[in-house]
């Protein structure tokens, strides 16, 4: 017999742990294996708990290609489908195959310092801003091609996902994720006399390279933000940003669930 695997990952709240003890008794009841220790094996990883939740459990489990479903117990839930008090109709429609897969891209980044070079991959976004609060200045380059010399909080790159996040916030577009592009959005840009930045973001096809390469005196002293988390890299020189080839699988439930989650959790 099949092992029918269901890996939950959930964040620590009360409400978290309620959902997972209910979910965990029917699926049981019928016939999966729910575990709380993530399985390559699992058909399914769900995740409960709001959008820092599912980005987090994305990342620890390295951008696994196991579908993943969210169960919502947090404010927004962007990203979580399900809301807590559905989950008969959620099994329902999960062993009835009543759902389609959607893929998420991902941004991928390589980080060159001085020495060596390293990979960070986000869902969200790669953000770069000076550390301490302070202004950035760096030059922008789009396939080689300077686009200009930023002076401001620092930039983000978003996907698709991740455009009604901090994205959003800052005035970037919206952006449906069947799209490959990723958005360069500026944070707090500086426009006066003795700087010029671009003050609205582009939307820029997803193999293209935009470059980022601080002025000297920032190599030590800036900060990459991926979805949310900060990382420092000493003797930063260049950060280049493209759409990775990698996605993650999410499931979802209804084709309008795109424009009804559009429109119940921003207007
Ligand atoms: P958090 O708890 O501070 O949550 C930030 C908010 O972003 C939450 O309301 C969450 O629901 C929402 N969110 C996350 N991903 C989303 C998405 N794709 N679409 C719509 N809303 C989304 O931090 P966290 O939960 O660890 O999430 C990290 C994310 O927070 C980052 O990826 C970044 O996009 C976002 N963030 C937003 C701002 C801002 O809007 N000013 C600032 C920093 C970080």
């Amino acid at each position: 017999m099949k092992e029918k695997y269901i890996n939950i990952l959930m964040n620590s709240n009360f409400e978290s742990k309620k959902t997972s003890k209910e979910l965990m008794k029917k699926l049981s009841d019928r016939g999966y294996n729910p575990t709380t220790t993530f399985s390559e094996n699992a058909e399914l990883t769900i995740c409960i708990g709001g959008d820092g939740t599912f980005i987090r459990s994305i990342h620890k489990s390295n951008f696994s290609q196991i579908p993943m479903v969210g169960i919502n117990t947090g404010h927004l839930g962007f990203y979580q489908e399900i809301s807590s008090d559905k989950i008969d109709e959620f099994i329902d429609d999960y062993s009835n195959g009543n759902y389609t897969i959607e893929e998420l891209k991902l941004i991928g980044a390589e980080v060159f310092t001085k020495n060596r070079s390293h990979i960070l991959t986000g869902l969200n976004e790669i953000a770069l801003k000076a550390k301490n609060s302070k202004i950035i200045h760096m030059n922008i380059y789009i396939n080689r091609n300077h686009l200009e010399k930023f002076s401001g909080d620092g930039v983000l790159v978003a996907t698709p996902s991740g455009s009604t996040a901090y994205n959003f916030s800052l005035r970037g577009a919206l952006v449906h994720h069947s799209l490959e592009v990723m958005q360069l959005t500026p944070i707090a840009p500086i426009n006066s006399a003795a700087y010029r930045s671009l003050s609205s973001s582009i939307v820029i096809p997803g193999n293209y390279i935009i470059s980022l390469i601080p002025e000297k005196r920032y190599i030590n002293s800036s900060l990459l933000l991926v979805d949310g988390e900060e990382f420092f890299f000493s003797g930063l020189k260049k950060i280049n940003l493209k759409l990775s080839n990698k996605s993650i699988k999410k499931l979802i439930f209804s084709q309008d669930s795109y424009w009804n989650n559009l429109k119940s959790k921003f207007l």
